[in-house]
């Protein structure tokens, strides 16, 4: 119990940071430092203040895990603005559908608007520099235990000539709902975190994604069991979001 407490406060001093960082794990952590489960991308998604690092994930506490989505500003490519949001919501159902013959608990709930909803989609116009989109996990640290939430930012028009279609905004808010739920990418799978999303023809959600989803939540919440990585010039992890390039 002495040891839980120390895990939480660690997170809870984490939160301003950790927000923006939770993804760095996946470019930070040497793949030899790290017990990735077999048959899995899973990589530890938080970095404590000592340096060690860690698993955060969503929990059925946090369930039906609740998200904010409108419609956005501008339509997408041959579609509606209503479409873009549909096909965003259907993207997400996708990671529900896939995961919860295993975990049944694993529940979405979506609405137009709700500030106190845990998982918050914000559609831009633009986006900052080429990328297209990201995805990050927030948490914290209450009487409850560790609550998990995220933020999602996506564009239907991320550059001045860039406009998506419909199918692009779907596989982008796949890939950016997997960070959301603290998976980082896998440039080698067949699946929805390749990071090269924009060029691969496939399924938005594969099973390599449920298994490493389902490796994520079998790990203690917040449990500090993996040794700090030795690789030199490790870089500060709030640099490293999960936004994702443009071609
Ligand atoms: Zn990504």
């Amino acid at each position: 119990m002495r040891e839980l407490v120390g895990v939480a406060l660690a997170l809870a001093l984490l939160v301003p940071a950790g927000a923006e960082g939770a993804d760095g794990a996946d470019e930070e952590v040497p793949a030899d430092a790290v017990p990735v489960v077999e048959g899995t991308y899973l990589r530890p998604n938080v970095e404590l203040p000592d340096g060690r690092w860690a698993y955060v994930h969503v929990t059925p506490a946090d369930m039906p895990w609740r998200i904010a989505i409108g419609r956005p500003p501008r339509p997408p490519k041959y579609g509606s603005t209503t479409e873009a949001r549909e096909v965003a919501i259907e993207a997400m159902r996708d990671w529900e559908k896939a995961i919860q013959p295993e975990l049944p608990w694993f529940q979405l709930e979506f609405v137009e608007k709700d500030p106190q909803a845990p998982v918050q989609v914000k559609w831009k116009r633009r986006m900052v520099g080429s990328w297209a989109g990201f995805g990050r996990m927030t948490w914290k640290v209450g009487e409850e235990g560790v609550r998990v939430g995220g933020q999602m930012e996506i564009s239907t028009t991320p550059g001045r000539f860039t406009t998506l279609e419909i199918d692009e905004v779907r596989l982008l808010v796949a890939h950016e709902f997997g960070h959301v739920l603290g998976l980082g990418h896998c440039l080698d799978c067949d699946s929805a975190m390749n990071y090269s999303w924009h060029t691969r023809d496939r399924v938005a959600v594969t099973d390599v994604d449920v298994r490493t989803f389902l490796a994520l939540v079998e790990k203690p919440n917040g449990d500090a069991a993996v040794p700090a990585p030795t690789a030199p010039g490790h870089a500060d992890p709030t640099t490293e979001l999960s936004e994702d390039r443009l071609p």
